[in-house]
């Protein structure tokens, strides 16, 4: 019988508004006990971890990674990515189904399963395709995706343009009780867009991706999803606009959900003109640098590590986006770990494709911005990355740690500082904003099942 205890530790568990110093105690794979009985029913050969001085938590999900199997191994693997995640602190990722050939049947569902029970060392769920090839033309074999073992459909990467398809997936998947992740892009209005458009696009030459390109297509998804019962989710919303729509929504009882991503309420698009210009401007609030106590990093102008889709906003965009994660308008925070090799980066910046790694960093990027600013309690903090995201995609026994459910737990010290560099990066990928940032909240300790999958040195 397998058994691990967890002694001492500073014990958060959103799920029951539970916070306590507490023993957990993780049996057979399964959460055994919480508190005084811990102890007493660990078996006399237990292992034992002190983690005193340390926040447990349910094992963070992140729903919005990319590994890039099959087909783009040079850029990710699930062997790879999950290690990533591992070190991140997290136990289970949902990967989206933009690979090569792209996830738009139960044959490559199975392939993913296979692939990730031989290399992944954290869970691993699979999204599919809405739409076949993901071309927005004709509708993917939803309920033989959700066969499969599909936890979500998305066009992640494309965004659905039709109206009248995108109405016809929403029944499907209401149908087959699946909800769409939508990454929001209205393509006539964008076209070739790759900055935000305003002040800094305008200085810098470079062609806009205006804000009403995601407004649109949040506003089309909230219609929709009123119209048909479908339960619409809007990936990495970077807009001020898409908040006020989606909080509206909620208000009135609409399926809608909204999702952030750590560079989108962390950074803007003055960062675009390089470090210098992000400091003197959006970056002087920036939690640590704030007070000049940690060492400013320096980045070149047109970084291309600073390109994705959708762009950095402005900072009343990032105001807004921090302000629905406080009010529980966005309530589901994920990286969209986009990683890229170097060459592919090495380019200018028109060329370069969208997309940074996060997995490694978004745990204290968030805990930065959102906890030690003192916006966001830890238990709201450790909602946004558990229940929540368990409860969308209705990940049963992941999100919580209620006796008898999985043995996932996440183990972090809250206020640790340290800095990221490439040599820490478990990913194949180092294409992350973030290097040389000197970070507050690090992951301790990542067990998945009971077992301990990565563990600080
Ligand atoms: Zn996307």
């Amino acid at each position: 019988m397998n058994s691990l205890l967890l002694s001492g530790g500073r014990v958060i568990d959103p799920a029951s508004r539970f916070d306590s110093i507490a023993d957990l105690l993780i049996q057979d794979g399964r959460i055994a006990a919480l508190g005084p009985d811990a102890d007493t029913r660990a078996p006399a050969e237990v292992a034992r971890l002190d983690v005193k001085g340390l926040v447990v938590c349910p094992g963070l999900i992140d729903l919005h990674v990319h590994l890039r199997e099959p087909g783009q191994a040079a850029k990710e693997t699930i062997a790879t990515g999950t290690a990533a995640a591992a070190r991140g602190g997290f136990t289970t990722v949902v990967c989206m189904p933009n690979t090569s050939p792209p996830i738009d049947n139960s044959g490559t569902v199975a392939l993913i399963h296979e692939r990730a029970g031989r290399d992944a060392v954290v869970n691993v769920f699979a999204t599919g395709a809405i739409t076949k090839g993901i071309a927005g033309e004709e509708l993917a074999q939803i309920g033989s995706l959700k066969k499969a073992g599909v936890v979500a459909i998305t066009d992640d990467g494309h965004c659905v343009q039709n109206n009248e398809l995108m109405r016809r997936a929403l029944e499907y998947a209401h149908m087959f009780d699946l909800p769409i992740l939508d990454h929001c892009q209205d393509y006539s209005l964008v076209s070739d867009g790759v900055a935000h458009e305003g002040y800094w696009s305008a200085m810098l030459g470079l062609r806009g991706w205006p804000a009403a390109g995601e407004e649109l297509i949040v506003a089309r998804n909230i219609q929709l999803a009123e119209l048909t019962g479908g339960h619409v989710h809007c990936q990495h919303v970077s807009a001020a606009g898409s908040v006020r729509l989606i909080r509206e929504a909620k208000g009135r009882g609409v399926p809608v959900s909204g999702e952030a991503c750590p560079h989108h309420f962390v950074l803007t698009d003055a960062a675009l003109a390089g470090s210098g210009k992000f400091w003197e401007t959006d970056g002087k609030g920036v939690f640590g640098f704030h007070n000049g106590r940690a060492e400013r990093p320096f980045w070149p102008a047109y970084d291309t590590n600073f390109k994705m889709n959708p762009t950095l906003r402005s900072a009343s965009d990032r105001a807004a986006i921090i302000e629905g994660i406080v009010d529980g308008t966005l309530e589901i925070l994920g990286s969209d770990h986009a990683p890229h090799c170097d060459y592919e980066k090495e380019v200018e910046f028109d060329y370069a494709p969208f997309g940074i790694t996060g997995l490694e960093t978004e745990l204290a990027l968030a805990l930065m911005q959102l906890h030690h600013t003192g916006k966001l309690g830890l238990t709201d903090l450790i909602a946004k990355f558990t229940v929540a995201p368990a409860r969308l995609l209705r990940l049963a026994g992941k999100g919580s740690l209620s006796v008898g459910a999985d043995g996932d737990v996440t183990v972090f010290a809250p206020d640790r500082e340290w800095v990221f560099t490439r040599e820490q990066t478990a990913s194949k990928s180092f294409n992350s904003p973030f290097y040389g940032w000197t970070l507050k909240g690090k992951p301790v300790a990542t067990i998945v099942g009971g077992r301990v999958v990565w563990r600080e040195k």
